[in-house]
């Protein structure tokens, strides 16, 4: 869904009839070969031809540059477009170069050029072929580029990535202010044409302001990408993160993805973590030369590389239509960044799944970076992180929010079927009551208040402000102290997303009521919420999760092979079962830790000191050499943390094994299932702690079965219990009994 729309103008909606005779169409086909345009495209380059000043909103991939690279085609002179981005202007012309047979067609002004090639662009723009000239906002600052402007025939200005000029962007470039002195001191009557990808209500006031656009019309098209996934997951340690990421990427073997992460170490050490995994990742950021940055890039586009992890000086004219993931590992600045960065995925339309992984930490990390910045630049910054942690934090579908920060109503009614918050509803608290308690205290604050102060009032929470103010003395302060602060949070958000209260636009967040809540006091209505995620219960379920499914699939096959090669030999040499040297899970830890020294042999699960002395050494050595030969760099951070999760379970079955607490009560507190449980026991047993199962076996194996069982593991050859299982088929013992004697078996004979 496409609109016209009119910010500050509040002119008509439709653009006035033309008063130009291009054939749009034609001209569409035979310069660029296009049969049609796509969505306002048309629109937008008629009312720039009819010489309007125009305003084109547009998401990346909507064909923004169309807009004013036909019309520079069609009319007289040359159009003159400002843009940031120097690196990427000369790949612009080339393209326009492509559409043409001669070069002269359009070329690009900017302090990469030396003066010989400055001179050459200047005699081809004043013989009047040139059609197209880019600019970086620096040259047309230049004195003498204002008087050699002067002479051209300008058609129209383009001001490309306009949110630039405006410190409420993502991307402020002070000189971008001075554009309409300059434009005006070139020639006053040239329109205006500006673009951006990305604006807040905001933004876009700040833009038609700064740029003095008259009457502009204005073009706004949808920002919703109805085929992204949004999905918030909490950050609580660093290596259950990495587990989770590790486990994400190797579902989706083969498919492309972006990682985002705030500074250029973490970018190199998630990038070593994932090729440990097996993960084909490189990192990418500014710290790198220019030319290996180049070959990474290149590597990503042909599917040499899996994965890149970014700081977010990667992206900028990054056209790769299937990036099926965006996984953020920070929390990014601003809505803007995340909504540029997410829009990197599904460009195809296909999936695109996008995860942002929160934690406070981080969030107190960003405020930390803006610590000597200016003072108005730390206060927007604050605002605009401000916004993205109520985006993590909100329990609302996520496109809603993310779309009415963009000035858009998304339909909420129905599921958007495409974010967690839509997929898991949390239920809905009827606050009819707290709103004309909220719209109350707005209203008695004159309106003049953002919402952190308004939530100080509710709460009777008595800061210096408050005080300053003396509104402490209020009758409404504390009217609201038998809720917290983050009810009033999630009440305040989603009465915006309703439209019961709006933030002032000049005046920056302050809240205002609306007309709707005008009403709402008058007759108030049913008004359902739900409350903010506040992250702090998720650290359990997370630590749970990562210890359910143990080891993250990171596991090396060939090395895993080769140990049970080695296993089966020094089992043979020493007429032992092969279990009872190394459990099949220890040997997987190995194949995924890489240990080379006995002390990090220790650390593999299910590994004691004393097991590690007695067969460790060949192990090692192959592993070492496996290591060696393969290159391989080994996760050391990931080992370490691993193992030490693994911990707390382990003394919690120890207590209540010895207390003879039943294995299902047990399996159940820790949320795991019995044969998770068995799994565990079994690595203890194995690392040299004795359990003492014989309760649980009375009830679950006859004596004489267990003899039985017993006399079988004492000559068997294999680790599989599969195999005992089929060997026993007379008996007809199920999983779990043979698991038990085995762990008994461990406990008696293993050490
Ligand atoms: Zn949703």
């Amino acid at each position: 869904m496409t609109k016209v729309k009119s910010i500050s103008t509040k002119k008509s909606a439709t653009v006035s009839k033309n008063k130009h005779a291009y054939d749009l169409s034609t001209a569409l086909q035979d310069m660029f070969g296009f049969s049609q345009f796509k969505g306002d495209q048309e629109a937008i380059i008629h009312s720039l031809l009819n010489g309007n000043d125009t305003f084109v909103i547009m998401p990346t991939g909507g064909g923004k540059s169309m807009c004013y690279q036909l019309p520079a085609m069609l009319l007289d002179g040359v159009a003159v477009v400002v843009s940031p981005l120097i690196a990427l202007m000369k790949n612009q012309v080339d393209l326009i170069r492509g559409y043409s047979s001669q070069d002269n067609i359009a070329h690009f002004l900017n302090s990469s050029l030396n003066k010989g090639q400055q001179k050459a662009v200047k005699a081809d723009l004043l013989s009047g072929n040139t059609k197209l000239l880019y600019v970086a906002p620096e040259t047309m600052t230049k004195e003498e580029n204002i008087s050699f402007f002067k002479d051209l025939n300008i058609s129209f200005f383009a001001v490309d990535e306009a949110h630039c000029i405006s410190e409420w962007g993502h991307d402020f470039r002070p000189e971008y202010r001075r554009l309409r002195e300059m434009m005006d001191n070139i020639n006053t009557s040239v329109p205006v044409i500006a673009l951006t990808a990305t604006a807040t209500p905001k933004v876009q006031s700040d833009i038609v302001k700064n740029l003095g656009l008259r009457s502009p019309n204005i073009f706004i098209s949808s920002f919703n990408r109805p085929n992204l996934m949004y999905e918030v997951l909490p950050k609580i340690k660093v290596d259950d993160t990495n587990k989770s990421i590790v486990r994400f990427i190797q579902s989706h073997k083969g498919k492309s993805g972006i990682i985002y992460t705030l500074n250029r170490k973490t970018t190199e050490e998630l990038a070593d973590m994932l090729k440990a995994n097996g993960v084909k990742a490189v990192a990418y950021h500014a710290g790198l030369d220019g030319k290996l940055r180049a070959t990474r890039q290149d590597q990503f586009l042909n599917e040499d590389v899996q994965v890149i992890v970014a700081t977010i000086a990667f992206g900028m004219g990054i056209d790769k239509p299937d990036v099926r993931f965006v996984i953020h590992y920070n929390i990014p600045k601003s809505i803007e960044n995340y909504y540029q960065e997410t829009g990197r995925a599904g460009r195809d339309g296909l999936e695109g799944k996008c995860i942002l992984y929160y934690s406070h930490k981080d969030v107190s990390k960003l405020e930390h970076f803006m610590r000597d910045k200016p003072l108005s630049e730390r206060e927007v910054g604050a605002q605009l992180i401000n916004e993205t942690v109520s985006y993590a934090e909100s329990s609302v579908c996520r496109r809603k929010t993310l779309l009415y920060y963009f000035g858009e109503h998304f339909d909420d009614s129905t599921s958007c079927g495409h974010c967690d918050n839509c997929l898991h509803p949390k239920e809905k608290v009827e606050a009819r009551d707290e709103v004309i308690t909220a719209l109350k205290v707005i209203s008695k604050l004159g309106e003049n208040f953002n919402i952190e102060y308004v939530i100080n009032i509710l709460i009777g929470k008595l800061t210096p402000q408050v005080q300053m103010y003396r509104h402490e003395n209020l009758d409404v302060f504390a009217s609201g102290n038998d809720q917290d602060a983050n009810f009033w949070n999630s009440l305040l958000r989603q009465m915006l997303l309703h439209e019961l209260l709006e933030k002032d636009i000049v005046e920056y967040g302050l809240l205002k009521l609306t007309k709707k809540s005008k009403a709402f006091l008058k007759k108030p209505g049913s008004f359902k919420i739900v409350l903010n995620n506040t992250f702090e219960n998720a650290q359990a379920d997370e630590d749970e999760a990562a210890q359910a499914t143990h080891a993250a699939g990171a596991l090396d096959e060939a090395l895993f092979e080769s140990l049970k090669t080695l296993r089966k030999k020094v089992a043979t040499e020493k007429k032992l079962p092969p279990f009872v040297i190394f459990l099949e899970s220890s040997l997987e830890d190995m194949a995924t830790m890489y240990p080379t020294t006995m002390e990090e042999l220790e650390k593999i699960s299910g590994v004691s000191k004393g097991k590690a002395i007695r067969y460790g050494k060949p192990f090692l050595d192959l592993i070492r050499a496996y290591v060696e030969e393969n290159d391989i760099i080994r996760p050391d951070d990931f080992v370490m943390k691993s193992v030490a999760n693994r911990k707390n379970n382990k003394i919690f079955i120890i207590q209540n094994v010895d207390k003879k607490i039943p294995l299902e009560t047990i399996a159940k507190q820790k949320e795991l299932r019995l044969d998770e449980l068995l799994e565990e026991m079994e690595t203890i047993v194995a690392s040299g702690t004795k359990l003492n199962l014989n309760y649980a076996i009375e009830e679950m194996v006859d004596e004489y079965e267990q003899e039985e069982i017993i006399d079988y593991f004492k000559g068997c050859e294999t680790s599989s219990l599969q195999v005992a299982q089929e060997e026993l088929a007379d008996s007809n013992f199920n999983w779990e009994q043979l698991k038990l004697m085995r762990i008994k078996f461990l406990c008696e004979y293993g050490n």
